[in-house]
């Protein structure tokens, strides 16, 4: 019997580029004649037609299959959903937009089957055609998170990827509620051999992330994977005793020797304002580390379907 891929495609307002990726999904079945295809487009409560075009396309085919949620869990909650959804002997997770080009499964494919690899995964070297500032912000990021966290991330890394059955049940056995892909996959572990390739632009539709959208998402991934940040508040918080404590040692012996005359207002009003700045950051931090363990307590779901194609 031949065995079976599943390309799990997160959608969230892609009508548009649908239909392309659609047509490019296709051509790529058809280089990779040894395997049955499954294509599985998690609808991720679109506000646009992107459920309908999908329907269209799995009343055509049968190898489309969709899933719909409820409302927009986000992507993270979307690949989970694909890949706990997932029949095939191999995974591939795919964006809609061709900014993961389908071309390259072929070549993913045989590196996994003929050298033994169980994870295949795309990493972009350029980020052409994205905002500097952006660009930099990343770069930025993927600094910070390599020296808090144990686990690798690797800078540019994309969520396209081919996977065989083990490696995918590793990933959806972990049940957590503040996923961080990107994560998760280094998490796993498994032999994974890196692609590169350049940038390439949507083909329709917009990006859903914006720049402040990134930014949470960035504290997201660095809360998820490192508690670093709590040892460094801590470690702020000692040092601010220690600087206080001379201080007030400095303060008493001047004033045996000069007496008290009441100056260094300004500075007083600093010292305060500096350290309600540092108190309060690590209050936040230790609160993002709280809220984090308080949604996860819940055992809240992380996504909710509302229909499949088995639902007809
Ligand atoms: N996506 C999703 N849910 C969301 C946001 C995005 O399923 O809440 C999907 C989107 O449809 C696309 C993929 O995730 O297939 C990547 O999104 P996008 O292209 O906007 O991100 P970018 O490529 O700009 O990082
Ligand atoms: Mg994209």
């Amino acid at each position: 019997m031949k065995k079976k891929i599943s390309i799990v495609v997160p959608s969230y307002n892609e009508s548009k580029s649908i239909p392309y990726f659609y047509e490019e999904i296709c051509n790529a079945s058809k280089q990779i004649k040894e395997l049955d295809f499954e294509y599985i487009f998690v609808d991720d409560g679109s506000k646009d037609d992107t459920l309908n075009v999908i329907k269209d396309y799995a009343s055509k085919d049968k190898r489309v299959k969709y899933i719909s949620f409820s409302r927009n869990f986000g992507k993270e909650a979307a690949i989970l959903a694909g890949l706990e959804y997932s029949i095939g002997d191999y995974v591939a997770v795919m964006d809609a937009d061709l900014q993961d080009p389908p071309s390259l499964l072929d070549e993913m494919y045989h590196l996994i089957k003929d050298e033994g690899y169980d994870c295949v995964a795309t990493r972009r070297v350029t980020r052409k055609g994205e905002p500097v500032i952006r660009s930099f912000f990343a770069r930025l990021f993927y600094k910070i998170i390599n020296k808090m966290s144990d686990i690798e991330m690797v800078d540019g890394a994309r969520d396209y990827r081919l996977m065989t059955r083990q490696v995918v049940n590793a990933i959806i056995s972990i049940k957590e509620y503040n996923r961080y892909s990107k994560g998760i996959f280094s998490f796993v572990g498994f032999k994974t051999k890196w692609l590169e390739y350049e940038n390439i632009q949507r083909v329709a539709g917009e990006s859903k992330w914006s720049f402040w959208k990134l930014f949470i998402y960035a504290i997201e991934g660095i809360t998820a994977f490192s508690t670093a940040p709590l040892v460094f508040a801590a470690i702020i918080g000692i040092v601010f005793c220690l600087i206080s404590f001379i201080l007030i040692l400095f303060i008493i012996i001047r004033t045996m020797i000069f007496g008290d005359p009441v100056s260094g207002w300004p500075s007083l009003v600093c010292i305060i304002f500096f350290l309600s700045g540092v108190q309060l950051f690590s209050i936040g931090v230790i609160g993002q580390y709280l809220s984090k363990t308080y949604l996860e307590t819940k055992r809240r779901p992380i996504y909710i379907i509302r229909e499949t194609e088995k639902d007809k």
